[in-house]
């Protein structure tokens, strides 16, 4: 690995190894950006805001490190990415880079960085590794496993924020209305800030994979039963099951489209959005 090193957090502190090795780009891939005060006049930096869990997506980033390292590398320039450790994320990011670099697998990339320090992705970071290598090595926006190991991730997300509310519930117990509704404000922050950032994944993707596909890949038209408005299409659909009196069961994924509507309408159904004027 010419002009790429993988290592820990600490030496980013230090200007005496940033000098030694001539590291011109930083690549964190931690919770929190490097500080202002810790920074070096003549390195650039680049966050990658991300932690050490199985669910975390790291995939949607892969093909935009992957131009970062290889700009630096057109100019010359040597790029040192680091996690807490070095050893799961920023090593995750690294084999990414290497497979895409070298259309190798991820088996063999893993082989290639452990000639130079041992790794230990988490068995999420291997799953994305490996849907990564399926996808030859682009994130495709139509591609459902990576649709929907997005949407797990944002699941996790959302899942994870419940709990630390909980725990703020148990704080402040003293004042529970007041909390209550900073609580529903929050999580509704939260909720759409991840559901915006949902989106703007799925779109990207897709706009990356039009090079390659075109919309035909999304699959049948599936159209409201009064009035034929399109509502979602085959790709759109996450499980299906047939339950009593031969009805389906569809359940799909959050559309950009239905998100806006209002309570009633998330109780589990959905509504075209022609339901009030021609039905
Ligand atoms: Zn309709």
């Amino acid at each position: 690995m010419n002009r790429l090193y993988l290592g820990s957090d600490s030496p980013v502190k230090d200007v005496n190894v940033m000098t030694t090795l001539e590291i011109s780009l930083v690549i964190s891939v931690t919770e929190e950006p490097v500080p202002e005060e810790s920074r070096w006049p003549n390195i650039s930096y680049q966050h990658i805001e991300a932690g050490d869990f199985p669910d975390e997506d790291l995939i949607s980033h892969f093909d935009h490190c992957y131009r970062l390292i290889a700009k630096a590398h057109e100019k010359d320039e040597t790029v040192y990415i680091h996690c807490r450790s070095g050893t799961s994320r920023s090593a995750t990011i690294v084999m990414a880079f290497l497979m895409k670099k070298h259309c190798i697998s991820y088996l063999n990339s893993r082989k290639r960085v452990e000639k130079k320090r041992k790794v230990f992705p988490n068995e999420g970071f291997v799953h994305q590794l490996e849907l990564y290598e399926r996808m030859n090595f682009f994130a495709n926006g139509y591609n459902q496993e990576y649709r929907r190991f997005l949407l797990k991730s944002l699941t996790y997300k959302l899942r994870s924020n419940g709990l630390s509310l909980g725990l703020t519930n148990n704080l402040q117990s003293k004042s529970p209305k007041a909390t209550s509704r900073a609580e529903r404000d929050m999580k509704f922050h939260y909720e759409y800030n991840c559901l915006k950032n949902y989106f703007k994944k799925i779109v990207a993707a897709e706009q990356t994979g039009d090079q390659f596909y075109d919309s035909t890949d999304t699959g049948p038209v599936y159209t409201c039963y009064y009035c034929n408005h399109e509502l979602f299409n085959q790709i759109n659909i996450i499980t299906e099951k047939v339950s009593d009196y031969s009805c389906r069961d569809l359940f799909i994924e959050p559309l950009q489209t239905y998100c806006t509507q209002s309570d009633d309408e998330t109780s589990g159904y959905l509504k075209c959005p022609n339901w009030n004027v021609s039905h």
